[in-house]
């Protein structure tokens, strides 16, 4: 039986590209989405013309119900679960501290914070070797603005991935002696909607003086780095940090 994945927001970006990459290395893969059932649709239908497993399932994960209903389907359509991939996340527009309400604050941990406690709380009730499970790993996708902050223009956001973060470090911690280990990619500055949607679409190509590596990073090298993290190679690798961010 091959082993199975949920990427969440895994209908494009970094997350679809996570979804592509683990079915050709033979996963069974649950591609989560919030809205846009055809993108995510159309991830799947890419992995099953490729001869592999893949179902789409809808899921706002900073709501609990929805997740307990999506990690339900999970069981039902899959079987089991080894892997998670913390992706969904959001981003809002540039925006100094003085300007930025609580609202928006709330929404952003909402997501990117409450939403990957659930879905690793979800994986974990069915990983752990203390529930019967046969362990796992769960990797969560940062940012590089966890280290750097992201000052004058998102710290609502760097704050959300500073906690996920530490709930990375604490949760491994917890988790290890039940045969689950817990790490985090920190990607850099990445080609995906994510920067269309802060406000300022040529911001990538504005960044890439401040880039040691002088250029955006691609999806598929944040998906090699989340993958490295579920192989047999990074077996004694749990708590951990890759940056993927061009030297940054
Ligand atoms: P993206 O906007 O293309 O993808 C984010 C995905 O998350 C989308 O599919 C979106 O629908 C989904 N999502 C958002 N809220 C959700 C919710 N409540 N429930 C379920 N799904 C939800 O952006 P991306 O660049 O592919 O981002 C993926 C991850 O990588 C995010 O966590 C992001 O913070 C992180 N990241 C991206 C960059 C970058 O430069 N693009 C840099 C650092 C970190």
């Amino acid at each position: 039986m091959s082993r199975v994945m949920l990427v969440t927001g895994g209908s494009r970006g970094i997350g679809a590209a996570v979804a592509r990459l683990a079915a050709r290395r033979g996963y069974a893969v649950a591609v989560n989405y919030h809205a846009r059932a055809d993108a995510a649709q159309a991830v799947v239908e890419e992995i099953r013309g490729a001869g592999g497993r893949a179902v789409a399932l809808q899921a706002d994960v900073s709501q609990e119900a929805q997740v307990v209903r999506m990690f339900r389907a999970v069981d039902e359509e899959l079987g089991r679960i080894d892997a998670l991939v913390n992706n969904a996340g959001i981003l809002e527009t540039q925006m100094r501290v003085d300007s930025m309400s609580a609202e928006r604050l709330l929404r952003v941990l909402s997501t990117n914070v409450v939403g990957a406690f659930l879905c690793a709380r979800e994986a974990v009730r069915r990983m752990s070797t203390r529930h019967g499970g046969q362990g796992g790993a769960i990797v969560n996708v940062s940012s590089a603005a966890a280290r750097l902050g992201s000052p004058n223009e998102y710290v609502d956001y760097a704050a959300s991935k500073g906690a996920m973060d530490t709930m990375t470090i604490g949760l491994s911690k917890e988790v290890a002696p039940e045969g689950i280990r817990v790490n985090g990619v920190r990607p850099g500055t990445i080609y995906t909607e994510m920067h269309a949607s802060g406000g300022e679409p040529g911001r990538v190509d504005r960044l890439k003086s401040a880039i040691p590596l002088r250029r955006g990073g691609t999806v598929e090298e944040v998906a090699g780095a989340v993958m490295w993290l579920f192989s047999d190679e990074a077996g004694y690798t749990s708590g951990s940090f890759i940056d993927v961010s061009g030297g940054t």
